[in-house]
This record gives C-alpha cells, sequence and structure tokens, in this order.
C-alpha cells in the first residue's frame, strides 16, 4: 500500500471539533446559532477608521519579525498600566493562536508535559500533540495537591486560560497566587491566555505574570474588539523566550499583518464598556433562562456558559439540539469528558430566548 503523502506529524492532530458541529448543522436554514466564538457586535467605528488612514499610508510592506516598533511601545505600555506586567520582552503575533504556536514550540520538546486545566481551549491539546509533548489535565478548579501529584520530571509548564473558554471561570488574585507558587515551586513556565481579560462581569482580572517572572502572556484583539479576522495578538514573556518565538516567527508567519499592526496602534483607548455591559446582561439571561433545568455554573467572564447536559451525554444533547435548529458546541471538543456543552451567548437577545426555549424543552423531554 503506498504510504500516504501527508506526515505522520498531521496524525497527532484532529480537525476542530466545532468545525465538525457546523459541518452536521449545515443542514439548517436559520438555525437558533449559539455556537459561535466570536463577538457579535461591529468593529469599532474608530479602528475602521485606522484601517482606512493605514490603507493610505505606506502599508504593503513587512514589518520587523517582533511587530511594529511603536505597537509594542503601546502594548508595553498596556501591560504596565492595566496588568501591572513591567518586565521581558514583547511581540506582536498573528492573533493569540500564532503566539500560542510560537509559545508551545519555543518552549516545549518531544516528551515534555505541559499541564492543562479541562475543559481548555481547543488548540492547547492540538500543539502539543503536534510538538509531540504530553498535554497532562487537571480539573479546572485547581487542586493543588493534586496538581503536585501530577508533577513528573518532565513538566516544563502549565497553561492558565482565565476568563476561560469554555467555562467562564475567573481566577482571582488568590488563586492565581498560587499558582504562581506552585510554578515557582516546581520551576515551570506559566502560559497566560488571557484573551478574554475585558469580557469580566463581577471579579477584576488578575494576569499572573505581574507576580511570576517565568510567565509568557498572551492576549491580543480578536475578542473585545471584534476583530478576529485581523489577526492581532501580543505576547510578553523573558526575554529568551520571546526570542526563540521571535526567531520562529521569522520562518512561518514572518509577521502579523501590517496593515493590522498600524491601525491598532490607537486601539488600545477604544472604550468597549457598553458592549461588555450588554454582555453580562445576557450572561445574567441566560444563567436565568437555564438554571432550573440544567446543573450549570454562572461564568464570571467571556461570552459562554457550560451546562451539564440532562442525560450526562453533551454529544447527544447537542445532536438533539442540532434537530431542533439551535447549534451549541459538545464538550468533548474542549474536555477528555463528554458531559457538558458549550453555548455562546454573544448573539442577540431574540436569538439567546428562543435558544433557551428549545434546549429547556429539550431537557424536560
Ligand atoms: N484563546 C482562547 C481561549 C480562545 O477562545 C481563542 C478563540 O476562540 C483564542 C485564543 C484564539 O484567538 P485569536 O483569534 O487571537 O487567535
Amino acid at each position: 500500500m503506498a504510504e500516504s503523502i501527508v506526515s505522520k506529524r498531521m496524525d497527532a492532530i484532529e480537525s476542530s471539533g466545532i468545525r465538525r458541529i457546523f459541518e452536521l448543522a449545515k443542514s439548517l436554514s436559520d438555525p437558533v446559532n449559539l455556537g459561535i466564538g466570536e463577538p457579535d457586535f461591529d468593529v469599532p467605528e474608530a479602528l475602521k477608521n485606522s484601517v482606512i488612514d493605514a490603507v493610505k499610508e505606506k502599508c504593503g510592506k513587512y514589518t520587523a519579525s517582533a511587530g511594529d516598533k511603536e505597537l509594542i511601545r503601546k502594548v508595553e505600555a498596556k501591560l504596565a498600566k492595566e496588568n501591572g506586567i513591567r518586565q521581558g520582552k514583547t511581540m506582536i503575533t498573528a492573533g493569540v493562536s500564532g503566539g500560542l504556536f510560537l509559545a508551545f514550540n519555543a518552549i516545549l520538546d518531544p516528551g515534555d508535559e505541559i499541564i492543562i486545566p479541562d475543559p481548555y481551549f481547543v488548540i492547547y491539546k492540538q500543539i502539543a500533540n503536534f510538538i509531540g509533548a504530553k498535554p497532562v489535565y487537571v480539573p479546572i478548579d485547581l487542586d493543588f495537591d493534586e496538581l503536585s501529584r501530577k508533577v513528573s520530571s518532565r513538566t516544563k509548564a502549565i497553561i492558565i486560560n482565565s476568563p476561560n473558554n469554555p467555562t467562564g471561570k475567573v481566577y482571582g488574585r488568590d488563586v492565581m497566587e498560587k499558582v504562581a507558587d506552585f510554578a515557582n515551586e516546581h520551576d515551570l513556565i506559566v502560559i497566560s491566555d488571557e484573551i478574554y481579560e475585558r469580557f469580566i462581569y463581577d471579579k477584576e482580572h488578575f494576569s499572573i505574570g505581574s507576580i511570576y517572572d517565568k510567565t509568557i502572556t498572551l492576549n491580543g484583539l480578536s475578542k473585545s474588539h471584534a476583530i478576529p479576522g485581523w489577526r492581532l495578538g501580543y505576547a510578553n514573556g523573558p526575554d529568551e523566550v520571546i526570542d526563540a518565538m521571535t526567531k520562529l516567527q521569522q520562518y512561518t508567519f514572518v509577521c502579523a499583518p501590517t496593515i493590522t499592526q498600524k491601525a491598532c496602534i490607537h486601539s488600545f483607548d477604544i472604550d468597549i464598556s457598553r458592549h461588555v455591559n450588554d454582555y453580562k446582561k445576557k450572561r445574567d439571561m441566560i444563567y436565568k433562562g437555564l438554571k432550573e433545568n440544567f446543573e450549570v455554573e454562572k461564568p464570571d467572564g467571556a461570552f459562554y456558559i457550560y451546562p451539564k447536559a440532562p442525560n450526562g451525554n453533551g454529544m447527544k444533547f447537542v445532536e438533539e439540539a442540532i434537530k431542533n435548529n439551535v447549534l451549541i458546541v459538545p464538550g468533548n471538543v474542549f474536555s477528555e469528558s463528554n458531559t457538558h456543552f458549550r453555548i455562546s451567548f454573544a448573539a442577540s437577545d431574540e436569538t439567546i430566548r428562543k435558544g433557551i426555549d428549545i434546549l429547556k424543552r429539550i431537557a424536560r423531554n
């Protein structure tokens, strides 16, 4: 039999489960779509204008691999002022996904282990597997005795995602201090994915990079500024790591899109609090609508809620929901177990209301 023309390395990763669900749902003509992982509001007007200005300037060139210098200075000022991060180096990445790919490759060798709280954002597992590193899962409500038991001589890093996709869970300063102590004790690098930083409803966002130097902080504008297609992220971390990530960027992404970088230089002053207030109301509406019929925690941040499927089988429940015209995502896309499902409330109030009614009806049957 002829050998596959595709590399063996590709066998280590799977296509995104979210895309698979969207395939399943293709037959629906006008679904109640609660599956989407991007904001439903439009790009802020000021940013639209900045991109037009950027186009009129000389914007067709490459930037330096680490990114546009002025933008880096703006990001550093933001990190110092809002996150208390004043050390290390900063680079611009092609979204947080680009930053994750570079960071994982820069610090993990085949056989190294990375601790991933479960449920997790899909990319972490797949990039670790792609590299030949081993994901080690721990429950998202971090139990530090259990975490210590999971550490081996190959453990290199732990990833923290607060606010979390898919649960909306936010770790307060108290938990972050424990993570920092744990990482320090076992000499681990912390990768902190803070992409939902702005979407936080009751608690305060806390950046672990402000208290633990061996942190790679990843963030970007995909969610906060509703520009996931523009590919703008940034990474801050120890000089050695950012230098390695920049070296790899030279041969992969080359640089984040120049137009986007130029347009985003003044984006950090744009106020999106109106949208965050809207999402807080949507969070309250969906939690109130579901809590009688589902076992569910109130999310503190992001724009997702993660109920347990009534029959304990997330995939079955999602199939049933799709038959009833509602698009949601099964928990096994984000987890080693298949007990929950994810709802995105980045949708109109009317869509959310319709979704709640249908999901409740399914749960009662
Ligand atoms: N990290 C988390 C937790 C996410 O949910 C997402 C997107 O859904 C990303 C990273 C990717 O973001 P970007 O569009 O900046 O690559």
